[in-house]
């Protein structure tokens, strides 16, 4: 064979090798989605919002009906080497052994009914609880949490099982959730906590922790006695759309407190 010929077989080689080495974008992405989760966890448990208990989950980038979610670990444990990819049925796939979260039908059945929900956390923080569990509602006190203008509806699973361990623990009891969810952004759990649901994993974070921060300032406001004013819902409308367009910036920060982006 020719010098020249040679040289131009082994150039082509050494491409198609590069090309493969090349992740796919879609496989790029994968990964930019797998760390943001991981940051989640580790952001959520920073500031209090999820404990050793508690959960994120992120919607599969290449198969709408599935979604990736740690193994049954606490949140600020968690590494890129524990996340599961679940089926629609909330199984895991690939023959994935690893123990997942008892709760994982509360995600299953919100991305089953909100095709616009990528993202959601699952909370029991404890500033949010006695708004689930008191007749008064958790309203948005300030523009930070407009996003709660939407309405916050409280499912209350015994209204619709009796009594139980309070937990989502099968495809009824996260469907009945969702149900409750409907358009919302947030819903608090009776007795339990409460689910945040955004577009994108960090939205979902901003959701979480505003929706705790939210519920101090309000128990704050009703212990000084007088009569709280709330924003209205179209100061809410108003607001909501900042939160989105500004995201990067608290997502940037949030990544820096637990020592995770450049
Ligand atoms: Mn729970």
């Amino acid at each position: 064979m020719p010098k020249k010929a040679r040289r131009a077989i082994t150039r082509s080689t050494s491409r198609t090798a590069a090309a493969q080495r090349r992740p796919s974008k879609s496989s790029a992405v994968l990964k930019a989605l797998r760390e943001d989760i991981v940051a989640a966890n580790r952001i959520l448990a920073h500031y209090g919002v999820l404990d050793a208990y508690g959960h994120v989950s992120a919607r599969h980038p290449d198969n709408p009906e599935h979604f990736l979610i740690s193994r049954s670990r606490a949140p600020e444990l968690v590494t890129a080497a524990d996340l599961m990819v679940l089926d629609k049925e909330c199984n895991p796939v690939e023959g994935d052994a690893r123990q997942p979260y008892l709760e994982r039908f509360i995600h299953g059945e919100i991305y089953r009914t909100r095709p616009d929900v990528a993202a959601i956390v699952h909370s029991h923080a404890p500033a949010v609880i006695p708004f689930a569990a008191s007749s008064v509602a958790l309203r948005p006190i300030y523009h930070m949490a407009a996003f709660l203008g939407r309405g916050v509806p409280v499912f209350d699973i015994r209204n619709r099982f009796g009594p139980t361990d309070l937990l989502v623990r099968n495809h009824d009891h996260g469907r009945a959730l969702a149900e409750s969810l409907g358009e919302s952004d947030v819903a608090l759990m009776r007795g339990h906590g409460y689910v945040a649901v955004a577009p994108g994993v960090p939205l979902a974070v901003f959701r979480a922790i505003y929706t705790q921060l939210n519920a101090l300032l309000q128990q704050q406001a009703i212990a000084l006695g007088g009569s709280v004013t709330y924003l209205v819902p179209e100061e809410a409308v108003l607001a909501i759309p900042t939160h989105a367009s500004t995201i990067m910036r608290p997502w940037e920060l949030w990544k820096r407190k637990i020592g995770s982006g450049k």
